[in-house]
């Protein structure tokens, strides 16, 4: 069968095998065929050679961790041949933390958790895999066009889980909401904001192309001004884009008991001028969290399922603006201008 892989650490090692073996009985009892794989920015990294491990003795990394499959067998039971799965991410570190054994692998605290399409897991990207029960997780049938969105989604609602835990540590009544980029997650992240109720603000530097329309076919407004420019002070900002001034002026912008939450991972290495003392006056006087979020558990990845059920089907169809064969693998990882979210297909 076929596998898009990649030699970690080694830039544009990215390709395709056509002879991987069937997935082996050992990676979990749900056999499964790919339908579709969703790209991120964590697999250009990967395939730049900056991050990923092989798993141990392997020296290539099967990548893809945003997927949809249809149920081949499961003797376990657990979910039937047809229904759609994805399968969960990371994987508890074998210690495992006090995180890690209790099914919070999302908040793993040595670092030796395990993620399948990058970190010693195989992924995804293959023709057929294999998983736990418990890491497969059903989606509606609906969803058969848009499930590929399951993984990011989870992402997001992990980071709206915590705002909210953190929210109720006092009366807290938010209502204004900011999302700074417009790519898949801030995307996400603003449509689980209006299922919220609350008035979504997404701002992104593109002045044309899909995002401003995405942004308003929520009901959310759209800016396309540096966050210094906005006529308001939200009380919750997800910040999506990484780039550092923009996540410095964000918690700079909150508003009294502001929570900012930091989802978009930077790169480094840039360094700012920047007043600290300044920021850590706004913080303490006004109460403000920041903190950082990253992957999800399973309650966060049922709750992102319920998400996407109830979204408008549409509207995340549009989400997705490339749809590749996986024959043509290397056009679907070389990204593209208005490129929102691509999508690998793999054919039945
Ligand atoms: C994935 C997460 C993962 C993180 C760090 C992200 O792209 O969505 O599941 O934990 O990368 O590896």
């Amino acid at each position: 069968m076929r596998a898009v892989t990649v030699r970690p650490g080694v830039a544009n090692s990215l390709s395709l095998v056509e002879d991987q073996p069937e997935p082996p009985a050992e990676e979990g009892a749900v056999l499964v065929e790919a339908l579709a794989v969703g790209i991120c920015g964590t697999d250009h990294e990967i395939i730049a050679g900056e991050y990923g491990d092989a798993p141990p003795g392997a020296d290539r990394l099967i990548i893809g961790h945003e997927s949809l499959g249809r149920v081949i067998e499961d003797p376990s039971g657990t979910v039937q041949p047809g229904d759609l799965v994805a399968g969960i991410v990371r994987h508890p570190d074998p210690v495992p933390c006090p995180n890690c054994a209790v099914g919070e692998w999302d908040m793993c605290r040595n670092g030796q958790y395990t993620e399948h399409g990058i970190k010693a897991l195989p992924g995804f990207a293959r023709d057929r895999w294999r998983i736990e029960p418990q890491f497969a997780v059903k989606l509606d049938p609906a969803l058969a066009q848009v499930g590929v969105l399951l993984e990011p989604t989870s992402v997001v609602a992990k980071a709206w889980d915590h705002i909210e835990r953190i929210g109720h540590r006092a009366e807290w009544q938010p209502q204004t909401v900011l999302v700074t980029g417009a790519g898949p997650i801030g995307l996400l992240a603003a449509l689980l904001g209006t299922q919220r109720g609350l008035a979504v603000h997404v701002l992104d530097r593109a002045t044309d192309g899909p995002k401003p329309e995405l942004v308003a076919g929520l009901g959310a407004t759209y800016h396309a001004v540096p966050v210094n420019d906005l006529p308001f002070e939200p009380d919750v900002v997800i910040e999506c884009t990484g780039a550092p001034t923009v996540v410095l002026d964000v918690m700079c912008k909150a508003g009294p008991t502001g929570i900012v939450c930091l989802a978009g991972v930077s790169s480094g290495g840039r360094i700012i001028d920047f007043d600290a003392g300044a920021l850590n006056r706004s913080l303490v006087l006004e109460n403000n969290v920041v903190f950082g979020s990253v992957n999800a558990n399973r309650r966060h990845w049922n709750m992102a399922a319920q998400a996407l059920a109830r979204a408008d089907q549409v509207w995340l169809e549009s989400l997705i603006t490339r749809r590749v064969p996986v024959n043509r693998y290397a056009d679907a990882y070389t990204p593209g201008p208005d490129d929102i979210k691509v999508v690998l297909e793999f054919a039945s």
